[in-house]
């Protein structure tokens, strides 16, 4: 190994819960991954089980890159759902109920003998993006993330922006449509972002277009398979589907808003777009368009400085930003200042 790929100690662990699976990795100083994995969460057999399995699985991580366990100056925490950060406990875990309220922040230290850094999954993926991934030169970032729902996270000069009562950063639920006729939010309130661009509500929208007689070849889709998915969408409209590319269209118009009335309260140098839901992202026509359509529509809608100033791409680190990002709040709170 050379000097230069020689990791620059100490190393974070960084850790990022999900629903179906736990993504882990061991970070350097610089923000370079040496090694990382990912378990199923398997939920059901509780989150003291969860630890015992994700600590296991980091040490074998750690063999991995070489790196022994005193090397680790701290651990990184994201977790989905919502939390008080500052106790460092979970509140209400969406399809995971047996860990609500549980104090992991303390469970994981004194399991592991380490501090734990605790934050909400969408500003662990966000601080990734603004260490090491597309974010790297700015001083603050916005982040939404396109998936089954929409998360999002903000960092303000080096800092995740929590609020008062750990429910700050939630850009999938700002209101979007206060019609009366609005479509309903996963989380129960009416006109949410979320509600019209995750890939669930994508592919609602068009169903419901498709069953009031639009035509498309995702016609064909839904006979053979009974309903689609956002990649059908995708696929269709690199194929040249009009109906597919206008959806996304459509989907563009609506997120550029929501970003739009983001960008107005936090002013952020940068708004990254990550999640599996990206249309092919830059490598794809399709994935072009919907981001050119996304800046097209904040430009007509926000102040001519932020039209002229704000930048707004794709995120760079794919499913690695939440571990990373994870693993850089660690090393904010608890890295050496030498
Ligand atoms: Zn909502």
């Amino acid at each position: 190994m050379s000097a230069e790929e020689s990791p620059v100690l100490p190393v974070y662990l960084g850790v990022d819960v999900g629903g179906t699976s736990v993504k882990i990795g061991i970070v350097d100083d610089t923000g370079r991954s040496l090694a990382h994995g990912k378990i199923a969460t398997e939920h059901e057999k509780g989150p003291q089980d969860g630890v015992a399995r994700i600590l296991s699985f980091a040490r074998g991580l750690l063999n991995e890159a070489g790196i022994v366990w005193e090397d680790i100056q701290a651990l990184g925490l994201g977790t989905p759902g919502t939390m008080n950060v500052r106790e460092g406990k979970l509140l209400h875990m969406p399809n995971m109920s047996g860990w609500n309220f549980f104090p992991i922040r303390n469970y994981f230290q004194e399991q592991s003998g380490k501090p734990v850094a605790f934050i909400n999954d969408g500003n662990a993926a966000a601080y990734g993006e603004y260490w090491v991934g597309r974010g790297r030169e700015h001083d603050s970032l916005v982040m939404v993330t396109l998936g089954t729902g929409v998360g999002g996270g903000v960092i303000l000069q080096d800092g995740a922006l929590h609020g008062d009562n750990s429910h700050g950063s939630e850009c999938g639920h700002i209101i979007i449509d206060s019609s009366p006729d609005a479509r309903v939010c996963p989380c129960g309130q009416p006109g949410h972002l979320e509600a019209y661009v995750s890939a669930t509500s994508l592919v609602k929208r068009a169903e419901e277009q498709l069953i009031a007689g639009e035509a498309s070849s995702l016609a064909e889709t839904m006979e053979e398979n009974g309903s689609f998915s956002a990649l059908d969408i995708a696929n269709h409209a690199e194929q040249g589907d009009p109906f597919a590319e206008a959806i996304i269209v459509e989907t563009a118009e609506l997120l550029g808003r929501g970003i739009t009335s983001i960008m107005h309260i936090i002013d952020p140098g940068i708004v990254v777009l990550g999640g599996g839901v990206n249309f092919g992202g830059r490598e794809s026509e399709t994935g072009k368009k919907f981001l050119e359509t996304i800046r097209k529509t904040v430009a007509e809608l926000t102040f001519p400085v932020l039209a002229e100033n704000t930048i707004i791409d794709f995120a760079t680190l794919g499913s690695s930003c939440g571990y990373i990002g994870a693993a850089g709040v660690a090393r904010k709170q608890f890295g050496q200042t030498s």
